[in-house]
């Protein structure tokens, strides 16, 4: 038998329901390979052993009884500690919430335990998901297991590294403005951003509410869309979910995995094709939209003229919805508490707290949007920004009147070596130039591995109309049978 930590979901499944393989085998697998690269690569905040270990034999025991087992039952999953998990400390990668556990589990992460998938525990990220490097994390940066020197993307590097390091086959992670996947396309795993609404953020901690959205990752397309199928659908706790049934995400993986694109039209954005991205990324983007051709695939070219004003809009629209939704840090609730030494006043206290908590990037955010909705300039910067997020949603409108999906690189540089780019706030922003509009519109978007640039791995990603998050897998999933997966090195 392969090693189990090399395997796909999908064969792991397999393996359990058949009784080739014990759940608790799998999970021991895994905990074991945390246990010899981690204090390398830091992808976890925290390992749950001995949760995983009860999930497991709760699999074999049902199994053992006869029972049915879901697509995913014993499947090792990684949770991004964005989401809250019952007894389970949950950080969201910030000192303002060390010690936290939380009285309850978000959806996503119940639907994951009703699903039958085990969790090995919660991943490294950028603070409050503010960040593109994971180099923002109040607990050290993430590393890259294809070159532990350089970033594993950002805010949710610790899942897609806990991918690439086969620490783990399938990974929850949360995507605003690209948080799922640009840290795909750099570790050369795949990264699904649902449709938002498409899936709970009941527990989600909220950085920007009207972007937010989990979603799947993993080392493969169909895996991808299996995890996405167990945590998708509506939820009456989530009122911006959509009460409609998940897209058939996994019929078109398969479908798409035959690699016949015949009468697909991709529309190549006209804007991001070429300009904004290094030269090794365009090159690997280039080949893989020849690729496709070859499979049947037409490729139009369509312009979104206001995809160029995406960048700055989400960065007055984020940071003020991040100002009003960090308010509920207040060293009273949750978490961390300075100063609190019966001398001191509430406000004190609070203003301690909070300078101890959160980080610098945080603070920015924070102080960016109270100013862009301060009275005298709501208007002028908020109000433009969602005017600006009205055009975008146009353009994707009339783009996918040409055709049935968009592409683009998804990130305009591979992986950056640690530092580079944060030294000025900007460098850092522009990870998400390309990944960005998508969540100011609110379709879905995917990365793919597309191939290699310098050794570094570089994503292709497929943007569909809302709702329509099946097209997305089609295309990734043909695309997938030509190049194939990634490997990161031996680490
Ligand atoms: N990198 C972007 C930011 O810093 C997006 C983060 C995200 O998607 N959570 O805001």
């Amino acid at each position: 038998m392969a090693e189990l930590t090399r395997m796909t979901a999908t064969e792991i499944a397999a393996l359990i329901a058949s009784g080739e393989a014990s759940a608790v085998e799998v999970t021991r697998a895994h905990l074991d390979r945390i246990a010899a690269v981690d204090d390398r690569v830091h992808a976890f905040l925290h390992v749950d052993a001995d949760g995983a270990l009860e999930a497991a034999r709760a699999v074999d025991a049902k199994r053992a009884a006869g029972a049915e087992l879901g697509p995913l039952a014993g499947v090792p999953v990684a949770v991004k500690d964005v989401l809250t998990t019952k007894g389970v400390p949950t950080t969201v990668g910030s000192k303002i919430l060390e010690g936290w556990r939380p009285p309850y589990d978000s959806t996503i992460v119940r639907r994951l335990r009703a699903a039958g998938t085990v969790m090995l525990g919660k991943t490294n990220m950028d603070e409050f998901a503010m960040g593109s490097s994971t180099e923002y994390s109040a607990y050290g940066p993430t590393g890259n297991p294809w070159d532990l020197g350089r970033i594993p993307g950002g805010s949710g590097g610790g899942s897609a590294a806990a991918l690439a390091a086969y620490e783990a086959p399938l990974a929850i992670g949360s995507d605003t403005g690209g948080s799922i996947r640009q840290p795909g396309a750099v570790t050369g795993t795949v990264g699904a951003k649902p449709t938002y609404g498409g899936t709970s953020r009941y527990g989600l901690v909220a950085f920007s509410s009207s972007l937010d959205t989990p979603g799947p990752c993993a080392r493969n397309v169909l895996d991808a869309a299996l995890l996405h199928e167990a945590i998708g659908g509506h939820d009456p706790r989530d009122s911006t979910s959509i009460p409609a049934p998940v897209p058939d995400v996994v019929a078109a993986a398969r479908a798409g995995a035959s690699g016949d694109l015949t009468g697909v039209k991709l529309g190549l954005v006209t804007e991001f094709s070429g300009e904004g991205a290094e030269p090794g990324v365009v090159a690997a983007f280039r080949d893989a939209v020849d690729a496709l051709t070859k499979l049947g695939a037409e490729v139009v070219e369509v312009s979104c003229p206001h995809f160029q004003y995406a960048l700055p809009a989400y960065y007055l629209i984020a940071p003020s919805e991040c100002s009003s939704n960090l308010a509920r840090f207040d060293g009273v609730r949750f978490g961390l508490r300075v100063g609190d030494d019966g001398n001191r006043g509430l406000e004190e206290v609070m203003s301690l707290t909070r300078d101890a908590g959160f980080g610098p990037e945080v603070k920015r955010r924070i102080m960016l949007g109270t100013y862009a909705l301060s009275s005298g300039y709501y208007d002028a910067y908020y109000g433009q920004a969602q005017k600006v997020r009205t055009l975008i949603t146009r353009d994707f409108t009339a783009a996918f009147e040409q055709a049935d999906v968009l592409i683009s690189p998804t990130t305009p540089f591979v992986a950056f070596p640690f530092g580079s780019r944060t030294s000025d706030p900007y460098q850092m922003y522009l990870a998400d130039l390309f990944t960005i509009p998508t969540n100011l519109y609110g379709g879905p978007g995917i990365s793919v591995p597309c191939g290699l640039s310098d050794g570094l791995p570089v994503g292709l990603q497929i943007m569909a109309p809302t709702m329509a998050d099946d097209r997305m897998y089609r295309v990734g999933a043909a695309l997938e049978s030509v190049i194939g997966t990634l490997t990161a090195p031996e680490l």
